[in-house]
């Protein structure tokens, strides 16, 4: 198996080992390149973003691993960034220049409701919370919610040109069927529509492995009704296992190539020094 990690987090912000525990253990398991992708700083506190004082370092570190690991690993610097609609997130080309970036994964976590200024709904973190955040934002009303979910990832898209998109039905993730069904026609409509636009701009969808290994879901992110329709749309797709811990470099990541594979898929998106290329699943599996 030919590993790739283009999604990978490390100390500086919710992962547990240094970006070197990293790259040695990557080393170990036979990976080929690694992206370190901490979450970028957003404008407010949290546990799980990089505080905007460790930018710099951030990407001196990143310089060192290069250095020192030539030749037994390809290393990149990246970001996972939020975008937060309504101007509440910094723009990605902030970043892209500031942390001189080589490529960035855009994400949603947090979803702001159009018609209430401070609120937002955090969809990731304790199931709790996802109701709380729901009732506080959107007076629970899911539909609404959920919509908005893919309507500020279509922004992103658009606005933002992100290189990849992060587990893009994330917000299905603390539902676990009580709120609303993926059966649901306006879900349907809406997630169809996304994939439309995401289609239109040829931003890769990653299939995110962590809910699975982490056992907090059934099915990768996307699931694999939507890989298949990305397949269909001609959407380049990557695997990423989004590791926080460096045990976890290649959870399910031979799962979810051939969950690709079987979806029809015959190539995935992988990062070299010449930017995105398209690499054949036959010459990963091998
Ligand atoms: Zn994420
Ligand atoms: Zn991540």
């Amino acid at each position: 198996m030919q590993y790739f990690s283009f999604h990978t987090h490390s100390d500086f912000c919710d992962g547990k080992t240094s970006m070197e525990a990293v790259c040695e253990e990557a080393i170990n398991k036979g990976i080929k390149s690694i992206g370190f992708s901490s979450h970028a700083p957003v404008p407010f506190e949290t546990k799980w973003a990089m505080p905007f004082h460790k930018l710099e370092d951030y990407v001196s570190s990143t310089k060192k691993c290069k250095n020192k690991y030539k030749g037994k690993l390809e290393i990149f610097r990246s970001l996972e960034a939020d975008y937060i609609a309504h101007n509440k997130s910094i723009p990605f080309d902030v970043w892209r220049r500031l942390a001189q970036l080589d490529y960035i994964i855009g994400s949603v976590h947090l979803v702001s409701n159009p018609e209430k200024e401070n609120a937002i709904w955090f969809l990731d973190g304790p199931i709790e919370n996802y109701e709380i955040g729901l009732n506080a934002c959107f007076e629970g009303d899911i539909k609404k919610g959920v919509s908005q979910y893919y309507k500020q990832i279509q922004e992103m898209v658009t606005s933002q040109k992100p290189d990849v998109i992060a587990h893009m039905d994330k917000v299905i993730m603390n539902n676990k069927g009580r709120f609303f069904s993926e059966e649901d026609t306006w879900y349907q409509e809406i997630l169809e529509e996304t994939l439309q636009v995401i289609a239109k701009a040829g931003t890769i969808v990653e299939v995110n492995t962590r809910g699975i290994y982490r056992g907090k879901y059934h099915s990768f992110f996307p699931n694999k009704a939507i890989i298949e329709r990305c397949i269909e749309l001609n959407i380049p797709l990557t695997v990423s296992v989004d590791a926080h811990h460096p045990d976890e470099l290649t959870c399910e990541f031979e799962s979810a190539i051939k969950t690709i594979q079987q979806a029809g898929g015959m190539h995935v998106s992988v990062f070299t020094t010449d930017g995105w290329e398209q690499k054949a699943i036959d010459a990963v599996i091998s």
